[in-house]
């Protein structure tokens, strides 16, 4: 559970990122682009005298002020904060424009002084606003937009010069919020489609669950039921039941250990252990099994291999179940290979068998709870082993072949 919350956050500030430097390209073309149009190829080709940067502006230092912006926003990116960069640019830029639109105002001794108005950038940074799907940002960049005319214009005196500016501004937020409306009643709807469909899948996973359980442990209980009773009837029996009393309960036990173990929360018992260490005793454990059943048990490990960061009880525990569905697949005997490799700072073990393999259909089945095709099996083994190496950030994967057998690769990060 808590990895999907954490993949959807990723997800998130994945897509904040992508939107952030959609508006960086964005900024810079408006800004610049549009600076360097106004005071260069409109001024030369009007003939407005001085080309160039305005007098008593505030010169390079605003672009001297965005070029620093870049960086503040790397590190935004790397903090993994990207979504601090669009409120620090858009402050940063209309307080900066107010103090250049002050400054020139005061140096200007013309008493004709007209105020520059009309400046496309703030129109468009309004219009494009929706791109962060975000209200407060909305707001901030409109009310922003409007605040920075008003201020001009009460500074300047001059208010017929940007109430048209306010009102293409005006304009242009209500589009935006309308686009940004519907983006987000869009997207709510569709995620709250996605939770209904989660919640009847869970409830559908929870019934097929219970209906599993409950069918497992009812036949060995019948069976326990059925030999106490006839104990209590033939007194003379008594005793003769009780080994396979004791397997029937046995067998129930192994179930709920099992269910147990996916019901817990991820384990803490968590230290570096050495993986030559656990395969060696789960190797020493099955031996008499395997021999019992005419198998010979080799093992490849190469060199000394790194710690694994584990739970050693629960690792043994996956090995365990996948040594004995090897040697339980191998009814004519052979040989069964475990094999332990570094690769990439991964650990990966091999268990090959010469057993009777899973057909192709079947191998989707294979890990489900209760699958199973052996007359004592549980089907809950490989279930159990997927979720603990899961827990382990690890990989587990079948490679198998019917009639000559089945390989299966366990791979495990290295310390
Ligand atoms: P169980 O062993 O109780 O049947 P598992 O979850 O361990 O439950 O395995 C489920 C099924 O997968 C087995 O019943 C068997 O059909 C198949 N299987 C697992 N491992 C192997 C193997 N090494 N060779 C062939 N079949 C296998
Ligand atoms: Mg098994």
């Amino acid at each position: 559970m808590s990895e999907t919350v954490s993949n959807t956050k990723q997800a998130l500030i994945n897509q904040e990122k992508k939107a952030t430097i959609l508006f960086l390209i964005l900024f810079y073309i408006f800004t610049w682009g549009y600076d360097f149009y106004d005071h260069y190829i409109m001024r030369e080709m009007k003939d407005y005298g001085q080309v160039g940067l305005i007098e008593g502006s505030l010169g390079i230092i605003p672009y001297l002020i965005h070029l620093g912006l870049l960086f503040v926003a790397l590190y935004c990116f790397k903090k993994d904060k990207p979504h601090l960069i669009k409120y620090i640019y858009i402050i940063v830029y209309i307080v900066v424009v107010m103090i250049n639109d002050v400054m020139i105002f005061l140096s200007s001794n013309d008493i004709n002084y007209n105020y520059q108005s009309g400046n496309i950038i703030e129109v468009l940074l309004v219009l494009f606003s929706p791109i962060f799907v975000n209200k407060t940002y909305f707001w901030i960049v409109s009310l922003g937009m409007v605040f920075k005319y008003a201020f001009a214009g009460m500074v300047t005196g001059q208010m017929e010069n940007v109430l048209t500016p306010i009102m293409l501004i005006i304009i242009l937020a209500m589009v935006a919020y309308l686009l940004l409306t519907r983006t987000i009643s869009y997207i709510t709807a569709i995620k709250s489609a996605y939770e209904e469909l989660q919640k009847s899948e869970r409830l559908a996973v929870v019934g097929e669950m219970a209906a599993g359980v409950a069918h497992e442990i009812k036949n060995p209980l019948a069976s326990v039921k059925g030999l106490l009773e006839l104990q209590q009837t033939d007194k003379s029996s008594a005793g003769r039941y009780t080994p396979i009393i004791l397997d029937e309960v046995n067998r129930i036990d192994t179930i709920v250990n099992d269910l147990m173990i996916l019901g817990k929360p991820k384990s803490q018992n968590f230290a570096l252990e050495n993986v030559r260490n656990i395969l060696d005793y789960v190797l020493e454990l099955l031996k008499p099994l395997a021999a019992k059943n005419n198998i010979n048990l080799i093992t490849k490990v190469e060199g000394d291999l790194p710690n694994i960061y584990c739970d050693e009880t629960k690792i043994k525990q996956v090995f365990i179940n996948l040594l004995k569905n090897a040697i339980e697949a191998m009814e004519k005997g052979g040989f069964i290979t475990v094999a332990a490799n570094l690769f990439k700072n991964n650990i990966v073990i091999e268990i090959i068998d010469q057993g009777g393999g899973i057909p192709k259909e079947k191998l989707p089945k294979v890990g489900e709870p209760f699958y199973t095709t052996k007359e004592a099996g549980t089907g809950l083994g490989l279930m159990v082993s997927f979720k603990i190496i899961q827990e382990h950030e690890g990989q587990i994967s079948i490679d198998s072949e019917v009639d000559s057998g089945t390989s299966v690769t366990v791979v495990l990060p290295a310390n």
